[in-house]
């Protein structure tokens, strides 16, 4: 007679019961709820409610500028990117500053590191769907002074990294942040007590190639700035993607 207990199908059979069973009982004691508005979801594994879901969606270009992706009336460039040339070929955002793009950036700044693959894939998504050129270096926009000693000082550094493993293309931390010593002096109010400057190494390395600077959500000016430092290695074009749209 055959020995049921050892069959191996049947004991695979048992442990994927068992495995469902389990994740009931989680279900049942912390239930999923939707990390944009606290609903109850579907399934375990859902990060957001059918109805937050529906509003997770890649910005278009249409009506916005070519180059700097600020929101004009017409098409082509805006004013500003035609009178004074960015230091960028391209900037653009993956999604709106709200709602459940912006819970997902909450909770990764709160500490679930695994969303940032989920950020990383959306950002892919819109180079992808913006047509842009896959990069030859992938470089994280610094946000702190001292990124290892801030709970969320590498946080576009492991979105940077899932886009790099997605591309497969390096990373380089071509860029740092330092205290700016004019902003004691300065009378301008906007004048902020950091900036950015070129880290040594990888100099020659990124002269006449593609460069994509990844942010999370920085504001207009400091993009700019940290664009303007990688003009200094002399690439090709330098593309600027952030995952969340300018507040300003
Ligand atoms: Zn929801
Ligand atoms: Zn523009």
């Amino acid at each position: 007679m055959k020995d049921h207990k050892k069959n191996p199908k049947n004991k695979s059979r048992v442990l994927g019961q068992l495995l469902k069973a389990c994740q009931k009982l989680i279900e049942v004691v912390y239930p999923p709820l939707c990390l944009c508005c606290q609903q109850r979801t579907n399934h375990l594994r859902c990060l957001f409610c059918q109805s937050c879901l529906e509003h997770l969606t890649l910005l278009d270009q249409e009506h916005r500028c070519t180059r700097c992706f600020v929101q004009i009336e017409h098409t082509g460039m805006c004013r500003t990117c035609f009178s004074y040339h960015p230091p960028f070929k391209r900037h653009a955002a993956a999604c709106e500053n709200y709602g459940p793009p912006l819970a997902l950036l909450i909770h990764l700044q709160r500490g679930e590191a695994a969303l940032a693959k989920t950020i990383a894939s959306l950002m892919v998504m819109q180079h992808n769907k913006l047509d842009w050129p896959i990069p030859d270096w992938i470089i994280p926009c610094p946000t702190h002074l001292f990124p290892s000693f801030h709970p969320q000082g590498k946080l576009t550094r492991q979105v940077a990294l899932e886009m790099a493993e997605i591309f497969g293309r390096p990373v380089c931390n071509a860029l740092k942040k330092s205290i700016d010593y004019a902003y004691f002096g300065a009378l301008d109010s906007k004048q902020k007590p950091t900036r950015f400057s070129a880290a040594l190494y990888k100099r020659a390395d990124l002269s006449d190639k593609a460069l994509l600077l990844v942010s999370l959500n920085p504001d207009q000016e400091e993009r700019k700035q940290a664009c303007e430092q990688l003009q200094g290695f002399f690439p090709k074009e330098v593309y600027s993607l952030s995952f969340l749209s300018s507040s300003d």
